[in-house]
């Protein structure tokens, strides 16, 4: 998953400029390293189902041994038909909190039949590398390691270890993440390749970067509705459809309570500069100042991309209901889905929709895919200030923008251990060229010199 923050539609405003990104191959040697790992991950498919993230990890493994990590640093942890890597790069204090590079190996499922290239099959072309994967996640994958491997060839030590993480899960069960969360719950800081990043405007200039600090909770509650039924010739009061309907529809008009975080607050005042229209610029600055202010919250919910930003929402998304046509109804079920703001559990957003309906007759089930409830992560002046130098070495001046993503990344599984998680991408690509899970997926070529250079100087900034 990259991106998919409360922001992304929400600044397309992009100023106008010149100096489009040249389209050209990589000119630096970890930049061609780059692109040589991205079409060699892209080439294994690693889709569910289909056991090869672990030879993804082996040709990995080999290119990190080859450039001098001990094969004792380099460990592959099986799970199932996949599992996941870590390479640990020793630091000056052994003992010190390591700082975690995060990324995935695994893709979403991809149909040849509907692309206009194989997806399997790397291909640069017109300035882009298409493949599955391209952008999410093996894009920055290749230049992490491309990265790390530039800096071992420099000899350089990090103040502390600094240890890959690459799992084989993230786009189903998450279930590598998890246990490799575990495994290094003593991390100082993660910082995830898989979140945040960089936006080009249309003419190809950068105009904000993200860094994504927090996470909605994702929640699905199944409503079910039950009753003997009957012939529809001879209607009694209790409907179960009528009684979901109106259930539903109070659902749908509920307005969570408006809430401020320190990560919206920033996101907000942020975003208030970027924003073309005057009157959401104002309540962004108007909320961030003063989240009573109920006009101001209540103006940016009503525009879909900003409402995320100030509450918790909920939304019905399925209803089943009914067997004949000519019969009263047994049974009625409705999905709601959920997007909570971090750090309200589920359960109370679970017993204020319970009160709201206020019907016995429905009851209420919590469908658990998995996700957990997590809180933001603190930005840390220090951090901010290295990530901010890796940018504006690339970007200068160019709005670094805290946000908050609608759905979940593995950052989630570090954030719940009480480990703080950054989404701090190194790719710049532009909002129409941005296919992540879609069909013909791309990565700019160009996006790779500077994005290897970016997670370099990240690293020897904060491990300096
Ligand atoms: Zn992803």
């Amino acid at each position: 998953m990259r991106f998919h923050t409360l922001l992304a539609a929400a600044l397309l405003s992009a100023p106008a400029a010149v100096c489009a990104q040249a389209g050209g191959a990589p000119t630096t040697v970890p930049g061609q390293m780059a692109l040589e790992i991205l079409e060699e991950a892209i080439a294994v498919p690693t889709v569910q189902g289909r056991g090869q993230v672990p030879a993804l990890a082996e040709k990995l493994t080999q290119r990190l041994v080859a450039a001098g990590f001990a094969a004792e640093d380099v460990q592959f942890v099986t799970m199932g038909e996949t599992g996941y890597l870590t390479a640990r790069y020793p630091g000056r204090d052994r003992a010190a909190k390591p700082i975690v590079v995060l990324a995935h190996m695994d893709v979403v499922e991809a149909d040849p039949a509907d692309w206009a290239r194989d997806p399997f099959i790397p291909v640069v072309e017109d300035g882009f590398v298409f493949g599955r994967g391209a952008v999410d996640n093996k894009g920055d994958l290749a230049m992490v390691t491309a990265a790390i491997i530039a800096l071992k060839g420099e000899g350089w030590v990090p103040a502390r270890d600094v240890v890959l993480f690459f799992t084989g899960d993230e786009e189903t069960q998450m279930a590598t993440t998890q246990a490799g969360a575990r495994a290094l719950s003593n991390a100082w800081l993660v910082l995830n390749a898989d979140a945040g990043g960089g936006e080009l405007a249309e003419d190809g200039t950068p105009f904000v970067y993200t860094v994504q600090a927090g996470e909605k909770t994702y929640a699905d509650y199944r409503l079910t509705a039950t009753d003997p039924g009957g012939h529809s010739s001879r209607p009694d009061d209790t409907n179960p459809i009528a009684a979901m309907s109106a259930a539903l529809v109070k659902v749908a008009q509920y307005r969570f309570p408006p809430k401020l975080s320190p990560l919206t607050k920033a996101y907000l005042e942020g975003a208030a500069a970027q924003q073309a229209d005057p009157a959401i610029a104002a309540a962004m600055r108007a909320f961030a100042a003063d989240p009573s202010d109920i006009a101001a919250a209540d103006l940016l919910s009503a525009h879909p991309e900003h409402i995320g930003v100030v509450r918790t929402t909920c939304v019905p998304t399925m209803v089943d209901g009914g067997h004949a046509p000519n019969a009263l109804p047994q049974s009625v079920r409705a999905n709601i889905n959920c997007r909570i703001f971090p750090g309200t559990p589920r359960s109370e957003v679970q017993a204020t929709l319970t009160e709201l309906v206020a019907d016995p007759s429905i009851t209420f089930e919590f469908i658990d895919n998995g996700t957990i409830e997590s809180l933001e992560s603190p930005l840390d002046p220090q951090i901010m200030a290295a990530l901010e130098t890796a940018v504006h070495e690339r970007a200068p001046d160019l709005a670094i923008i805290p946000g908050m993503s609608a759905g979940a990344t593995d950052s989630m599984h570090f954030r719940a251990l009480d480990v703080p998680a950054l989404g701090v991408s190194a790719v710049f690509i532009k909002a129409q060229d941005e296919f992540a899970h879609g069909l013909d997926e791309r990565l700019p070529v160009a996006t790779l010199d500077p994005g290897v250079q970016q997670w370099m100087t990240i690293l020897e900034t904060i491990a300096r």
